[in-house]
């Protein structure tokens, strides 16, 4: 890798994207800009530089990639943030700027789970059966349907409260993962849940509540991830690296 100093431009909001910018800014040969939407109240401390809001769509991506000079940029968004992977794919077309993806592997089905596998929310919302007390686990700003369902007992836990007001029929946890597989198997007892709802967002952060649901034989309700396959991808941090280094050679 030649002496120049690279700038790379993360699109974050995961623990991945901070382990990203936190090795890139060691390397000297890299200046790492991190972006992030800008929704999360009390965002952890990142290294390098940040940036909150969006771009203003494609066109808005593109122009920020030419006029700050990026020279790479790694797509580490969550799982479930669609539409501004896709803009990352055609804003790198549109401006020639090289984009790779930082996705962690989503989990598998293991001996003992029980998983209902769902394409979407709708989907999610549809396949809980009536009279369910369901943990349900999907994130603040989607879980507007689940607390339309008057005919379930929804157990809703999130980081941050939502912007919506709470129904009679539901209950709201705030917490931070991570949490224990023994608490999470104690909460799960304690509210009598009958089914737990997750995204398939993979890690060990927030795995501990499907092996609390496969200890007590509980139904798991998994929201599949979006296809984003069209972007050349690295599991971790250390594989991403290694991608960097190469497509910049
Ligand atoms: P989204 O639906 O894919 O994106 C909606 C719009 O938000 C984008 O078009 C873009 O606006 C803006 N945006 C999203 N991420 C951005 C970023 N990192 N930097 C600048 N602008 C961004 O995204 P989402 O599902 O609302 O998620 C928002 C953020 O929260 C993401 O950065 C994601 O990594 C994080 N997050 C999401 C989830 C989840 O379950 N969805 C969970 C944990 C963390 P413009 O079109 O104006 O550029």
């Amino acid at each position: 890798m030649p002496n120049k100093l690279h700038r790379i431009l993360i699109l974050g909001g995961t623990a991945e994207a901070r382990e990203l910018a936190a090795r890139l800014a060691d390397e000297a040969h890299f200046s790492p800009l991190t972006s992030l939407k800008g929704v999360t109240r009390t965002p952890s401390k990142i290294a390098g530089d940040i940036r909150t809001g969006g771009f203003g769509g494609v066109d808005g991506l593109s122009s920020f990639l030419r006029e700050e000079h990026i020279a790479l940029m790694v797509d580490a968004t969550h799982p479930f943030a669609a539409q501004i992977s896709a803009h990352a794919v055609q804003a790198s077309k549109q401006s020639g700027v090289p984009c790779l993806r930082l996705e962690r592997a989503p989990w598998s089905v293991q001996a003992g789970d029980d998983w209902h596998q769902v394409a979407d929310i709708e989907s999610a919302v549809q396949a809980i059966p009536a009279k369910a007390r369901a943990l349900v686990t999907v994130g603040r700003q989607v879980v507007a349907p689940f607390f339309a369902r008057e005919d379930i007992h929804v157990v809703a836990r999130m980081i941050e409260e939502p912007d919506i007001g709470l129904p009679s029929h539901a209950e709201l946890l705030l917490a931070r993962p991570p949490f224990s597989r023994a608490q999470e198997k104690a909460l799960m007892q304690e509210k009598r849940i009958t089914m737990l709802v997750a995204k398939n967002s993979g890690g060990d952060a927030t795995y501990t509540k499907i092996e609390a649901a496969r200890a007590l034989k509980l139904t798991v309700i998994m929201i599949e991830r979006p296809d984003k396959t069209q972007t050349t991808t690295a599991l971790n941090v250390v594989e991403m690296m290694g991608l960097i280094e190469l497509t910049l050679s």
